[in-house]
C-alpha cells in the first residue's frame, strides 16, 4: 500500500499541550508546493485512555467546532488523565467553504471510510484517521448537527451494534454526554460512514446531533460544550463532577422513522421539532412553486414517535429527508 502523506506538525506522544496541524501535502494552481494545514491540538497528561475528538466531519455544522475550540483553549495537561486529540475541523477544506462536502474533490468525508493513502484530499484525510489515529483511540466522539439542510432535536446517539458489551460501553457514554436527548440510531446509509469505521475498530463512539440549520445557538452550543466535558469525565480523562439535566432516551425501531419528500416544492410544516406523533398525522403539506390552485402533497406519519429532524429550508426536493420520527423508550 502506498504511504499516507499526511502529518501531525506536533508530537502526538510528549508530555503537555501543543497546537499545531494535520499537514496534508496539496499542490495546486495557487500554491505549487503547498499543504493543507488541519488544525490539531494535542494534550498529554498522566498515563491514561486516549480520546480522538473531531467537530466539522461536515463543514457547515459548528457545535463541535465550538465545543472542541473551547476545550482546546481552556484545558490544560495538569487537568488531563491520558491523552486528547483534538481536530475542531475534521474537514477543514469543507470547513473553510461553510459546505457540507469538500470544494476541493465534492467528497462527503463521511462517506470516504476507511479512506485511500494517495486518493483525493478528503480520501487521504479519511484514510490517515482511519489507520493511524483512530488506532490510538479508546474514546472517539464525532460532533454533527444538521448543517444546512436539517435540523435536529439535540441528542447524543450510539448505533446498534452486534457486539453487546461495545454497545453497552458507547450507550453509557452517550447517557454520560447527557444531552437532552439521547437515541439509539439506525442509518439510513452505513456505508462509508466514520462511524461505521470506529465501531468496527472496537471504539466506544459517540456522535451527535445537536441542531443544525448551518448555524449554532447558545443553547446547543451549551449543550455541547457540557456534553463534552461530562464525557471525558465519565471516560476518566477529567476530574470533577459532571453537570446532569434529564434526559431523554430515544430509539428508531425501524425504516418507518424516515420520511422522504415524494415532492418538490414550498413547505409548509405542520409539526414542530420534539412534537409527539400519532401515525397517519399530517407532518407536512409540499406546496407547488410554479402555480396556484394545485392541490398540495400532503405527508403522513408512518408511525408514531416525537419528530426528531426535520428538513430546514422552506423549499424541499423530492428524495430530501423531510422528516424523521423516533420513539421514546418506554
Ligand atoms: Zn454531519
Amino acid at each position: 500500500m502506498p504511504a499516507n502523506p499526511i502529518r501531525p506538525t506536533v508530537s502526538l506522544d510528549e508530555p503537555g499541550k501543543r497546537h499545531g496541524f494535520l499537514k496534508l501535502p496539496y499542490s495546486r494552481n495557487d500554491s505549487a508546493w503547498g499543504s493543507v494545514m488541519i488544525p490539531l491540538t494535542v494534550i498529554v497528561g498522566a498515563p491514561g485512555p486516549t480520546a480522538l475528538l473531531t467537530g466539522a466531519n461536515h463543514g457547515d455544522e459548528y457545535e463541535g467546532p465550538i465545543a472542541l475550540q473551547a476545550l482546546a483553549h481552556e484545558v490544560e495537561a495538569e487537568e488531563v488523565t491520558g491523552r486528547l486529540i483534538i481536530v475542531p475541523y475534521f474537514n477543514f477544506p469543507a470547513f473553510t467553504a461553510a459546505s457540507r462536502v469538500s470544494p476541493i474533490d465534492q467528497v462527503n468525508l463521511n462517506r470516504a471510510f476507511p479512506g485511500v493513502p494517495d486518493g483525493s484530499v478528503t480520501q487521504k484525510i479519511a484514510n490517515y484517521f482511519n489507520d493511524t489515529l483512530v488506532p490510538l483511540a479508546d474514546l472517539v466522539v464525532d460532533f454533527h448537527s444538521g448543517g444546512k439542510t436539517l435540523d435536529f432535536l439535540p441528542f447524543a446517539c450510539a448505533h446498534y451494534l452486534d457486539d453487546p458489551v461495545q454497545q453497552a460501553a458507547c450507550v453509557a457514554a452517550v447517557e454520560a454526554f447527557n444531552a437532552p436527548w439521547s437515541l439509539m440510531l439506525r442509518e439510513i446509509d452505513a456505508v462509508g460512514m466514520y462511524d461505521t469505521a470506529v465501531e468496527a475498530q472496537g471504539k466506544v463512539f459517540v456522535t451527535t446531533e445537536l441542531g443544525g440549520g448551518g448555524t449554532a445557538s447558545a443553547r446547543t452550543a451549551r449543550i455541547a460544550r457540557r456534553g463534552l466535558r461530562n464525557v471525558l469525565i465519565h471516560g476518566g480523562m477529567l476530574s470533577g463532577a459532571p453537570e446532569v439535566e434529564p434526559s431523554v432516551m430515544l430509539e428508531m425501531p425501524d425504516d418507518a422513522c424516515y420520511h422522504t419528500a415524494p415532492a418538490s416544492g414550498l413547505i409548509e410544516p405542520l409539526a414542530d421539532l420534539g412534537d409527539p406523533i400519532v401515525p397517519d398525522q399530517p407532518l407536512a403539506r409540499i406546496w407547488a412553486t410554479d402555480c396556484t390552485g394545485a392541490q398540495p402533497v400532503t405527508v403522513f406519519a408512518q408511525r408514531d414517535g416525537v419528530l426528531a429532524a426535520r428538513h430546514f429550508p422552506g423549499l424541499v426536493q423530492r428524495g430530501d429527508t423531510l422528516a424523521v420520527l423516533a420513539v421514546p423508550q418506554r
